[in-house]
């Protein structure tokens, strides 16, 4: 048999962006033997490139914040969709890991009089996302693999051995996980540089890959989110929730060609910039949906204003969740009033001095001079919408980080559910923290109940072999890398912002087509530094996981979120109580089925008022909930609690653990703009 090096943990972490590296420091901290693996040096990781921040309800610039309320926008963002237990836990929990990074040594700006500084953002009502300028990435990856270097110094004073406790195995892909008598028995993969192969014997792994974004033409992603934990978790038997539901974020550059795709942050809109169309218009006041029409200004005047007075004024609608954004600049040029490069125009020039522009954002500064020879302080950006984040993932249990095939966890953008069909920025950084946390925990708690370690089958590892061997002995096969150039614009042309059915089937058949031939793609020559071949086993889970997004769009006959249905342009209530849910054979064959949205209890129903459930939960859901309110011991005190509305009313401090609210109330930072927002 080939060569294999072999190793043996008791929780392999395949992953080291935020939720990876925090898994792996609960293992390692719960006594577990820890690998972490990923494809790119550590360090690396889409979590290094967030530069807006980490939403959680600190309260420390606005002390009407606390988990409820974050818990409700979360909820709103998400439209309904998100399973509850995760929003909650996500709320309540995420100030407490915010802290804990600071006992790491994160050092985050801070307020005037010395907190962590929150700023605002798209969906949140008050200011709540803790940032370090805008590389809050950066410090959040610096901050746990500083942890993970002290926790390998502890272990080197105890054994001589830094690595005896955790070790990182970066520039390495895995391509299989293993599983003996149904439950997880290890990983296989290779080293990027080396071709070389490895098999970790492990009864826990845990998923902490990111997102799918590669398989889009127009992505703000990097190379490494090719979906491989999605494809691996439905692979080994688990469950894909909901994968219709992709995030767009409405400014990516439109041009040039080559930086296509490339983020804009929501902090120029953050920080006073409008959207306009080819006439000079403010159109996002013309897109205000219904279910936010009460939290937005309805004149550019109130949202002006709101910039300086927010507790007075309501927010101006180019801060309303990203999908509402999207969708309307994706009209607008539809309609033929888009930019000369086919975007809208977002200006920040005319609205802010250059010296604002300069401090506040340096970043969009230089990547529009040296990308495309726009100076931002002069003259208005061209963007667009480009595919960002994927609200789908792995079905795991909340509290755990369990999927639903023994020893497989997961956390972070891989995961599903916690953010419905819409995610709020700021809201994936603070996941990463409480997830995998969670993950990191339930993976310990799991191996430290086993009564043995399942076996590796040797069959399995030949399988493994030969699947990863396979696109060198297809000589004369299809290039991987047309394969891939067809499978993004099938994604982007066919089921990207807006979807309809004829569409939607002809990409699922053009899918079909596009795996035949993945059984014949070639690889060059080689194993060393071979990226060809990398791409061959990639583009097996960018098909699968394409095909996953393509069957869930087609199957959800509504618009919700991350998901716009030409065809069924509205919200059905009766939808809301479906999870997609998709799963695949020995074949790779994906089927779709629906299972219940689980229901959120009566506790959480009453942090909204009547009138906004209504716009979300069918009649009999409707109905249970006035029963549960005019029954005895019932209560209806839920509305008078979580305020009006428009959500502009305080509600009561944190209760068990949510935030104590610290700090004083007002949304202006040290330099004198009221927001700050964005995650980039
Ligand atoms: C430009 C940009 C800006 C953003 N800004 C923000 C922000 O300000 N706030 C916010 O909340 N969110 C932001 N997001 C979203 C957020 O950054 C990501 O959702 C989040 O970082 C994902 O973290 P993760 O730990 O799940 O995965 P990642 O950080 O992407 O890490 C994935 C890891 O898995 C590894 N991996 C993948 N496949 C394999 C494999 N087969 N074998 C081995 N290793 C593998 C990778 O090498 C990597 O180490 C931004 C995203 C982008 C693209």
């Amino acid at each position: 048999m080939t060569d294999i090096e072999r190793h043996s943990y008791d929780v392999v972490v395949i992953g080291a962006g935020g939720a990876g590296l925090r898994a792996a420091i609960e293992a390692r901290l719960a006594g577990k033997r820890t690998a972490i693996i990923c494809k790119s040096l550590f360090g690396k990781a889409h979590t290094v490139m967030a530069e807006g921040g980490a939403a959680a309800a600190m309260g420390n610039v606005n002390p009407n914040d606390n988990w409820q309320v974050h818990f409700r926008d979360t909820m709103r963002g998400g439209k309904f969709m998100n399973h509850w237990r995760m929003a909650e836990l996500h709320a309540k929990e995420a100030p407490e890991r915010i802290w804990e990074l600071e006992t790491y040594g994160a050092l985050f700006d801070r307020t005037p009089e010395g907190k962590i500084s929150q700023r605002n953002f798209g969906g949140h009502e008050y200011p709540r996302l803790a940032h370090v300028g805008d590389r809050t990435g950066l410090e959040l990856i610096r901050t746990l693999q500083q942890k993970i270097v002290s926790l390998q110094q502890e272990d080197y004073a105890a054994t001589g051995d830094y690595e005896a406790n955790i070790r990182v195995f970066a520039e390495t892909t895995i391509t299989e996980i293993l599983s003996t008598g149904g439950a997880v028995s290890g990983c296989f993969g290779y080293y990027r540089e080396s071709g070389d192969f490895l098999l970790f014997e492990a009864p826990a792994v845990v998923l902490a890959t990111g997102g799918i974004g590669k398989s889009f033409k127009v992505t703000s992603n990097s190379w490494e989110y090719t979906g491989d934990g999605h494809a691996l978790a439905l692979r080994s038997g688990a469950k894909l929730l909901n994968m219709e539901f992709v995030q767009f974020h409405p400014t990516g550059m439109v041009w040039p060609p080559s930086v296509k795709g490339i983020l804009v942050t929501e902090s120029v809109r953050g920080d006073g910039g409008v959207l306009r169309n080819a006439d000079g218009k403010r159109f996002m006041f013309d897109y205000v949906p219904d279910v936010f029409r009460k939290q937005y200004a309805e004149t550019e005047e109130e949202g002006d204003r709101w910039y300086t007075d927010p507790d007075n004024n309501r927010r101006p609608p180019e801060l309303l969740p990203r999908d509402e954004v999207a969708r309307a600049i994706n009209a607008e040029v539809k309609a033929g009033r888009g930019s000369p490069r086919g975007g809208v125009f977002l200006d920040i020039a005319s609205r802010r001095s250059a010296e604002f522009i300069h401090k506040r954002l340096p970043s969009m500064y230089h990547q529009f001079k040296e990308l495309a020879d726009v100076d931002i302080t002069k003259e208005p950006m061209e963007v667009g919408p480009t595919c960002h984040y994927v609200m789908g993932g792995v079905e795991v249990d909340p509290d755990t980080g369990a999927a639903t095939v023994p020893g497989l966890f997961a956390a972070g953008e891989v995961s599903g559910g916690m953010h419905g069909s819409n995610r709020l920025g700021g809201n994936s950084l603070s996941d990463l923290l409480v997830f995998g946390k969670r993950a990191g925990d339930g993976a310990a708690s799991y191996v430290a109940g086993l009564p043995a370690r399942p076996v590796v089958a040797d069959d399995d590892v030949t399988a493994a072999v030969q699947t990863a061997l396979a696109p060198f002995e297809r000589a004369g096969g299809p290039s991987p890398y047309e394969v891939h150039a067809e499978l993004q614009q099938t994604l982007n042309d066919l089921v990207g912002i807006i979807r309809r059915q004829p569409e939607l089937e002809q990409a699922v058949e053009r899918i079909a087509e596009l795996r035949k031939r993945i059984d014949t793609v070639a690889a060059p020559p080689g194993r060393r530094y071979n990226p060809g071949w990398h791409l061959c086993l990639d583009l097996r889970n960018m098909l699968m996981v394409g095909e996953c997004v393509a069957r869930a769009a087609l199957e959800r006959q509504e618009s919700r979120g991350g998901h716009t249905r030409d065809d069924y342009p509205g919200m059905s209530a009766d939808w809301r109580q479906v999870n997609l849910v998709c799963t695949a054979n020995d074949a790779d064959e994906v089927t779709v089925a629906h299972q219940p949205l689980p229901e959120m209890p009566r506790r959480l129903q009453e942090l909204f008022e009547r009138s906004e459930l209504a716009k979300y939960l069918t009649e009999a859901e409707l109905a249970a909930f006035d029963q549960a309110a005019s029954a005895p011991g019932g209560s209806d005190a839920g509305a008078a609690q979580a305020g009006t509305a428009d959500g502009r009313t305080a509600t009561g401090a944190g209760e068990a653990g949510g935030a104590e609210p610290t700090g004083t109330s007002t949304a202006a930072t040290d330099d004198g703009a009221a927001t700050d927002g964005g995650e980039k």
